[in-house]
This record gives structure tokens, C-alpha cells and sequence, in this order.
């Protein structure tokens, strides 16, 4: 398996340069997020072996077992957790994650600024944007973004430094990185995670700079990811 990993993360960095070439950017623009959900932490360690310093987790308990662990041996290891976060989950969340990119509700956004206050883990945050107003999907309807954003930074003092989106399966992914990027652009933010397996060249032509990235790494996940 090892081998394995090893050379998908080859491939996939890649790949990554060449859309940064087309996109006339520099390919150290983009950050790979490796997302190890699902997977086991030998997993993770042969990402780690080779090279590899940044993954993506969506669920905090599942995290905990993985990554104590993982940091004790690579200590520059960086974690960030895309997905739904659980007001109840916050203070481990904070404990354990260096970046969370899933700030999706108010009440969520109140429990990170209380708990950082807290800690005085003070973790850089993404928005998550629903670009698809899915009524299911987690994520900031577009039309409440902007005051949602102004919220968490200037009365939650929030670090906020960019946004976050996940399009809808069914539905060409382009317009849904316009979007988010549009509403990055009218904030003053710099970071869009944007883009995954299957779509993130696209992602990064529409200026992603995290691109999330778990299947064309770790391989298929089993029906629970
Ligand atoms: C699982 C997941 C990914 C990675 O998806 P792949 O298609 O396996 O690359 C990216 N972002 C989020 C939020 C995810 O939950």
C-alpha cells in the first residue's frame, strides 16, 4: 500500500502544477489538503513518510484517534477539520485541530470565539458557504454570507481568513467556485478551499487555494465517508 500513496500524492501535486501553469499561477499557490477521513492512520503515516504535512478530517472523534499519535512522530503535521462541527464537539475541536474550515451557523461561530477565548488557541477559520442552497448540505445560505462574515469578525473577533464550499454532487461544480470566490473577493479574504477529487483543477483555475483532496490519495472510502 505504501507505494501506493506515495505515488498518488506524486500524481496528484502533479497535477496541481499543471492547472497552476494554465492558471498562470504559481503552483506553491495551492495548498493540498489531503483528506484521510475514513482511513487509518498507517494510512496517513506512509502520507507523512512521504513528504506530505497537511490533511483534512471531517469528523473530531475519528481525528482524536488518528492524530495525537501521528504528531508525537511529525510534529510540522497540520490538521484541519472540514466538516460538521457540533457545538458540544467545540472544545475538542479547538484542542486538536490547527484550521477550521467548516464555521458554518452563528451559534457555532460563537462557541469557537468563546472556547478560543477560553484556551487561548486562537485557530485561523474558514466560513463554509452552501453555494447550492442544498436545504440538507451544512453551510452559509450566499445571501446571508457577507453579514454572517462581518459577524464573526468584527463582533466575535473571530480569525477568519477565508471561505470554504462544497457544490452539489449532481451540478457542474464551476459556478459554485465563481461564487464563493466572488464572495471572498467582496469581503477582503484570500483563502478559497475549493475543489476535490474529481474536480479540482477546475477548482484551482477558479482560484482555489486549498484544494481537498481525499479518494485520488488514499484511494475509495467505504459507505461511511
Ligand atoms: C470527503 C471530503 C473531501 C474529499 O473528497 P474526495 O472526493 O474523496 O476527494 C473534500 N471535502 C470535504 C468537505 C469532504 O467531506
Amino acid at each position: 500500500m505504501e507505494g501506493v500513496i506515495a505515488a498518488n500524492l506524486a500524481a496528484v501535486r502533479e497535477r496541481i502544477a499543471a492547472a497552476s501553469r494554465i492558471a498562470d499561477r504559481a503552483p506553491e499557490s495551492v495548498t493540498l489538503v489531503a483528506v484521510s477521513k475514513t482511513h487509518p492512520a498507517a494510512s496517513v503515516r506512509q502520507a507523512l513518510i512521504a513528504g506530505h504535512r497537511v490533511f483534512g478530517e471531517n469528523r473530531v472523534q475519528e481525528a482524536q484517534g488518528k492524530y495525537p499519535a501521528l504528531r508525537e512522530e511529525f510534529p510540522r503535521l497540520v490538521v484541519h477539520l472540514i466538516g460538521p462541527l457540533q457545538t458540544n464537539k467545540v472544545r475538542d475541536a479547538v484542542a486538536l485541530f490547527d484550521v477550521i474550515e467548516s464555521v458554518d451557523r452563528p451559534r457555532l461561530a460563537q462557541a469557537l470565539a468563546r472556547e478560543m477565548e477560553h484556551s487561548g488557541r486562537r485557530l485561523p477559520c474558514l466560513i463554509e458557504v452552501n453555494t447550492g442552497e442544498e436545504p440538507q448540505k451544512a453551510g452559509i445560505m450566499p445571501a446571508e454570507a457577507d453579514g454572517f462574515i462581518r459577524e464573526c469578525r468584527e463582533r466575535l473577533e473571530l480569525p477568519i481568513i477565508g471561505l470554504m464550499c462544497v457544490p452539489p454532487l449532481d451540478e457542474e461544480p464551476a459556478p459554485h467556485f465563481a461564487l464563493l470566490r466572488e464572495i471572498a473577493r467582496r469581503n477582503g479574504l484570500d483563502i478559497l478551499s475549493m475543489g476535490m477529487s474529481a474536480d479540482f483543477e477546475k477548482a484551482i483555475r477558479l482560484g482555489a487555494t486549498h484544494v481537498r483532496v481525499g479518494t485520488a490519495i488514499f484511494g475509495a472510502r467505504g459507505t461511511a465517508g
